[in-house]
């Protein structure tokens, strides 16, 4: 070290010592949640509201107060105010404890099953089904008819037998414990063959290898990354194969020089062997998508047509419902599953189940499920209806932003999102909104603060606002929400 910086370095130790000096005394003059409570400012809140109430809501706050104080670098004099809550500040904090913490957002992202904004929505008709349910007693597990118990599972096993065509079903919390249930019934303590090219993570730490492990069985991979003969199956199979695992590869998709075993070929194979066959299909559509123009899944009709004998897919995917694991496929190897005690573990609600037998009853028709379940109405939404969407609530809503807003209509692509269809680009329309003023991360940041917060796509220097995401009465909500934000600090 030379001299120079030797002195430098010194400055620094005694600027962070005074300032640990000066955070230490603050520290120490915080009043107490006693003394606080007795100031006469105080006093009427805990008429208002609950004494607990007040109280857990002055710790709080004074414990804010304590991070703030040794998050800060620089000296703290003078910040004596700061340590002292007001009537408002405690107010605002009794506020935050009683508000509901999962509350609504507007995704304006055009993720339209975004993992972290819930997925699916229902649409109006099967909520109010829901909290009837939710209110009242119900006969989930009881046979109103006979008067003796009944079972959970019969309120949509025919429903899901009618619409895949299979021969049982029933359904448990979500897909992984679809997944975990299968594996572990079938295969503890033996072995699973599965491809190394459907080795899959989904976000959320599912992972293939490590459901295997923790459903008690032995992996065996076969085959490359990019390509799996199903001789590659045939020279592992033997006494100790358990089951044969096919993974749809939902979030991503191999290209190129390929090569993978068919799941009809698979199935063949399990027959010759009396191996069971399982199908992890993920996303699980119940329609075609391909007369609106989206790319070829596979639905769960044409699998269960394979003759394979469990699929498992998620009901808040492409099937547009609750969070659920939906299990359909042979009747024998199903009874199985359902009298696992694993089972009774990764059980289906009844306010899952009650949305999902009303999303499912939509399906008998499948001509107007399309319009009438939110998920499979925003993925079908064409550009074209999306263009006028956009230049409508541009000309109702945005006309009085001042002039240091620039707002642009672009050509954008939305996202299925959820690892469902990962190639599949949805054409949009997108609100580009720019302020000369504030900053485009502020701008988002102050979306997010409002009332309920809106969540929008940051492109270089644009705000995005993609409305295939919105419903239509949330419209005026968002406008409300750009205008505060567009309208303050331009
Ligand atoms: C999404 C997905 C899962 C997990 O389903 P959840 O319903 O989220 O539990 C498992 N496997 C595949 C292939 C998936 O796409």
């Amino acid at each position: 070290m030379t001299q120079k910086e030797q002195t430098l370095r010194i400055g620094e130790l005694l600027v962070s010592k005074k300032a640990e000096d000066s955070k230490k005394k603050l520290l120490r003059q915080i009043p107490s949640v006693e003394k606080i409570l007795g100031r006469s400012e105080i006093i009427p809140l805990c008429e208002k509201y609950s004494r607990p109430l007040v109280v857990k809501a002055l710790q709080n706050r004074l414990e804010q107060i304590r991070k703030t104080i040794a998050a800060t670098s620089d000296p703290v004099d003078d910040c004596i105010q700061m340590i002292n809550p007001t009537q408002k500040d405690i107010e605002n904090e009794i506020l935050i404890l009683t508000s509901p913490s999962l509350k609504k957002v507007i995704n304006a992202t055009g993720v339209i099953l975004h993992t972290n904004l819930g997925r699916s929505i229902l649409s109006p008709e099967l909520i109010n089904h829901l909290t009837t349910v939710a209110g009242s007693y119900s006969n989930l597990e009881y046979d109103v008819e006979e008067g003796k118990r009944g079972s959970r599972y019969s309120h949509v096993e025919k429903l899901l037998c009618d619409i895949t065509g299979a021969e049982a079903a029933f359904v448990v919390n979500n897909n992984a414990a679809a997944v975990v249930l299968a594996l572990n019934t079938l295969a503890q303590d033996r072995e699973t063959i599965v491809s190394r090219g459907e080795l899959i993570e989904i976000g959320g730490s599912f992972r293939i290898p490590d459901i295997l492990k923790r459903s008690g069985s032995r992996m065996v991979e076969v085959g490359t990354t990019n390509k799996t003969h199903l001789r590659d199956y045939e020279s592992v199979i033997s006494e100790k194969t358990a089951v044969l695992l096919k993974v749809h590869t939902s979030n991503y998709r191999i290209v190129g020089f390929t090569t993978e075993v068919e799941l009809p070929e698979l199935v063949k194979l399990g027959r010759q062997h009396k191996v069971p066959v399982v199908n992890d299909l993920g996303s699980g559509s119940l329609i075609d998508f391909s007369p609106y123009g989206l790319t070829q899944e596979p639905t769960v009709q044409e699998v269960v047509k394979t003759g394979v004998d469990v699929i498992t897919f998620s009901g808040d995917k492409l099937l547009g419902g609750p969070q659920a694991g939906v299990i359909v496929g042979k009747r024998a190897i199903l009874k199985s599953l359902i009298k696992n005690p694993l089972n009774r573990a990764l059980r289906i609600d009844k306010l899952t189940l009650a949305s999902l037998e009303s999303t499912l009853r939509l399906y008998l028709d499948q001509e107007s499920v399309i319009q009438k379940i939110p998920t499979l109405r925003m993925i079908t939404m064409t550009k074209a209806e999306l263009d006028g969407r956009t230049s409508r609530f541009k000309e109702k809503f945005l006309k009085n932003l001042p002039d240091t807003i620039t707002i642009k209509i672009e050509d954008d692509l939305s996202q299925v999102g959820g690892g469902a269809l990962p190639e599949q680009h949805l054409p949009t329309s997108v609100l580009a909104l720019q302020s000369k003023a504030v900053t485009v991360q502020e701008c988002e940041m102050r979306l997010r603060d409002h009332k309920p917060p809106v969540i929008a796509r940051i492109n270089k220097d644009q705000l995005r606002i993609d409305l295939r995401t919105v419903a239509e009465e949330d419209e005026e909500e968002l406008a409300d929400a750009l205008c505060t934000v567009f309208n303050t600090g331009t």
